[in-house]
């Protein structure tokens, strides 16, 4: 896992195995797999709540990597509501949300890819993969 901070374009969404998890299906952390769209290695990420990624902010901030536009357009993030804006602007879910950039361990090209983890209501608290798509 790496953070992204030049200019990149999103080619393609990468299938991925398992999208969703709740406090119940993840006691350290969070693994699924996604295969890769050009060779189809099928690679794991292990997400790890409070380690693993960065903020989206730093993607959107002067739409240094990507724009707000280029976001929202790849259905990567939604436009949070106005009681949840101390997440940001763009989220996914409407909770604090993370992105990290990672290689198919089998051709090398290259993943960018986007979740949130927070509490969803007192008592669940949820981690979603928004995706993971190609990007060069
Ligand atoms: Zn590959």
């Amino acid at each position: 896992m790496y953070s992204i901070s030049k200019k990149i374009n999103i080619l393609k969404q990468a299938p991925i195995a398992k999208n969703f998890f709740s406090n119940v299906e993840m006691t350290r952390l969070a693994v699924t797999q996604f295969t890769c769209c050009d060779c189809g290695h099928e690679n794991s990420i292990e997400i790890i709540p409070y380690e693993s990624g960065f903020p989206i902010f730093q993607i959107y901030n002067e739409d240094i990597v990507l724009s707000k536009g280029e976001l929202l357009q790849n259905k990567i993030v939604t436009e949070t509501s106005n009681s949840m804006l101390h997440f940001g602007a763009l989220t996914v879910s409407n909770l604090p949300t993370l992105y990290f950039g990672t290689d198919c361990q089998s051709c090398h090209s290259k993943y960018f890819c986007v979740f949130s983890y927070g509490e969803k209501q007192p008592g669940l608290t949820v981690l979603q993969i928004s995706g993971i798509w190609k990007y060069e």
